[in-house]
């Protein structure tokens, strides 16, 4: 086509005439009405900037350290996570897309005509214009269709449960529909009027333009009506430039400033911070405060990411805690500390009701609202450090209490004695594990973990484990009546202090055994060795028993099972979201008949036992635990296969209330089974 026009050598250029339409001297005109609007944005970033907390925010928004351009490219750019719906992703592509190229337009005419026009430069013009041209109405298409289906989506026929009617988000739609709307009618005049042999390239303006002649609009009534239009576009979109920082329209630089931090790398996580570290603390600071009770008390970022919500109702659509009907929901949660970030950042938000206890300790800190959120907002993150306040006040239910008491005193959440521990040891030295004093050259170290040292069921888990690896030859010793809790479930509640606790002690029994790879079959014990105790100066080597398995099932020294029964396997949060370990239990499984539900893999179910609330009970409708077993019921499993020791005892405690009878079981304990 451009071959075409450039041969035409006897026709005008194709050139662009930004006011030509409009009456002589609007284009001073326009910039002072655009002047209180302009004020008015301005201020509110001004308002924006000091909520952040003034100093602080720019400092850290002109830090560009912290921005790690591969998830700038993945959940900006690419927009990673809202391309997984298909729908709601390329709606959002559209109008973002739409938006950028609408805006480069606008800017370039800018360019040309308040700034290059002076030195005889003309830009827009020949075959550079007529790509504008073409692109501009792409675009504008793209953005158009967008916008149909997002207002669809919130109160059309395809209305989404999950996404609240709030008369703003519906006003912004309509405002930005009707800009693109006007947007095109303005060039379908336009182009009635100047009637110029390119105007194909505008192709919709084009055929707005046919329309209009169709039906008979008068060139001279069509000057006028552009006139008229060109001000209320020109008004509409002035307004809603203004309104960015005070709506959520804000959310389109907020999300990408969030989403582009080096701390949201890996989506689905949520490594608690460490706010200090015991051993450098002095005996004046034992009375250092975490978290944060007042909005005010959080970070710039921490700020910045709760205004970039647009309450898409995503992760409460994922939230097991929402599910099971907590008082917890993670979107609601996000909106309630936004409006209070704009309307009272130095209230107490417990004392104000704001935030409840129940509704902060309902959350099993699975990861699912992380890792399905857009704008790769943490409520985690906020529901934590939360916490982490309670606790340092000491506001704290009973049952939360009794387990940081048996952490404290006897080192294990279940309060029990040494003795206990004592009998466990022996018992699994009659089945011929030796400890690591006995074994010192042992490759691993097979960390047992509080649930395996004294819960009957689980240590059946440990006990299976030892015998696979007997029968394989794997070289591994396990440490005794030394081993402590790893201090996971008194992070999980907040108590920063006790996990270091009991994390140091570890560290200081580890020390004798310097270069031992950790085996767990826990994925609590796990994280913590693997990404957490890392604050603390040690770094571990670490594996978790499905990897063993996989690697015995791979060198041919373990057979899969092969009894033919129908297997559906439970991916543990704390292993595929947090640390991805999801192919692993699948190859030790390979051969089997595994059927997968429908939340497998990093869209896994929480079983309702992380996050220390195995340890103590949260009023639910159904449990999380109950829910999960129907799924796996659903996928028509005989046996459901789990591979973390609270998910065995959450879940076979869960299939005892269910009429289907469906057996669960470790992974261990499968090929045990066979
Ligand atoms: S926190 Fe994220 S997923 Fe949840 S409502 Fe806000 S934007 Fe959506
Ligand atoms: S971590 Fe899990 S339980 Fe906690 S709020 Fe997020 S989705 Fe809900």
């Amino acid at each position: 086509m451009l071959c075409v026009v450039e041969a035409l050598v006897d026709l005008p250029t194709p050139i662009r005439d930004n006011y030509g339409l409009m009456p002589a001297g609007t284009e001073l005109v326009i910039y002072l009405v655009l002047t209180p609007f302009v004020s008015v944005f301005i201020y509110g970033v001004y308002l924006r900037i000091k909520s952040y907390g003034g100093i602080d925010a720019i400092k850290f928004l002109t830090n560009f350290r912290m921005i790690d351009y591969s998830s700038f490219l993945r959940n900006v750019l690419l927009q990673i996570k809202m391309v997984k719906e298909l729908y709601s992703g390329f709606m959002h592509v559209a109008i973002m897309y739409g938006t950028i190229v609408l805006f480069i337009g606008t800017l370039l005419i800018f360019i040309e005509h308040d700034i290059l026009r002076f030195f005889g430069i003309k830009m827009l013009m020949g075959n550079f214009y007529l790509i504008y041209e073409l692109l501009l109405d792409l675009f504008g298409l793209l953005f158009i269709i967008g916008l149909v289906l997002a207002i669809n989506r919130r109160i059309g026929f395809s209305r989404l449960k999950r996404l609240r009617k709030k008369n703003e988000y519906t006003a912004i739609l309509a405002g930005l529909l009707f800009i693109g709307l006007t947007g095109f009618i303005l060039e379908g005049l336009r182009l009635l009027i100047s009637d110029v042999y390119w105007s194909k390239f505008s192709f919709v303006g084009w055929l707005i333009s046919e329309f209009f002649r169709d039906v008979g609009f008068e060139k001279s009534l069509a000057h006028s009506t552009y006139q008229i239009i060109w001000w209320i576009h020109a008004l509409t979109v002035f307004s809603l430039v203004a309104s960015i920082p005070y709506t959520t329209l804000i959310h389109s630089f907020l999300a990408a400033i969030n989403a582009s931090q080096a701390r949201v790398k890996e989506p689905g996580t949520y490594l608690p911070t460490t706010p200090f570290r015991l051993t450098e603390l002095s005996d004046t600071d034992l009375e250092v405060k975490i978290g944060y009770k007042r909005i005010a008390e959080l970070s710039p970022i921490q700020k910045l990411a709760i205004d970039s919500c647009t309450d898409c109702g995503r992760c409460e659509e994922a939230c097991p805690a929402t599910a099971s009907g907590t008082p917890l929901s993670p979107s609601n949660l996000i909106q309630k500390l936004r409006l209070e970030l704009r309307r009272s950042p130095l209230e107490n938000l417990f004392e104000a009701g704001i935030l409840g206890m129940n509704e902060v300790y309902a959350c099993t800190t699975c990861g699912a609202c992380v890792y399905s959120c857009p704008a790769s907002i943490n409520p985690l993150e906020y529901l934590i450090e939360a916490r982490r306040s309670l606790v340092s006040e000491g506001k704290l239910e009973r049952q939360i209490i009794r387990l940081l008491t048996n952490l404290s005193r006897m080192k294990n959440p279940f309060g029990l004695s040494r003795v206990t521990k004592e009998n466990v040891i022996k018992e699994l030295r009659s089945l011929g594990a030796k400890t690591l004093d006995e074994y010192p050259e042992a490759e691993y170290l097979y960390w047992l973990g509080c649930m395996a040292l004294f819960d009957e069921r689980i240590r059946k888990v440990a006990k299976s484990l030892i015998k696979i690896m007997i029968k394989c030859g794997v070289s591994f010793a396990i440490l005794g009546t030394d081993e402590v809790c790893t201090g996971d479930p008194a992070r999980r509640v907040g108590e920063e202090g006790r996990y270091q606790e009991l994390a140091y002690h570890n560290l200081e029994i580890l020390k004798r055994f310097p270069n031992k790879t950790i085996l767990t079959h826990c994925p609590h014990c796990y994280n913590i060795f693997k990404n957490e105790y890392r604050d603390l100066g040690v770094e571990l080597r670490v594996i978790h028993h499905t990897e063993l398995l996989a690697m015995l099932v791979t060198s041919g020294k373990l057979k899969p099972p092969t009894n033919g029964a129908k297997l559906t396997l439970h991916d543990s949060c704390y292993l595929a979201r947090y640390n991805k370990i999801i192919n692993e239990p699948r190859t030790a499984l390979s051969g089997t008949n595994l059927l997968e539900m429908k939340h497998h893999g990093m869209d896994t179910f929480c079983c309702g036992g992380g996050g220390g609330n195995y340890w103590y009970k949260v009023k639910r409708i159904e449990r999380e635990s109950v829910l999960r077993i129907k799924e796996a019921i659903q996928a028509g499993a005989e046996v459901l296969v789990v591979e973390c020791p609270y998910c065995l005892a959450m879940l076979e405690d869960a299939a005892k209330s269910t009429e289907n009878k469906i057996r669960v079981l470790d992974i261990a304990e499968v090929f045990e089974n066979d």
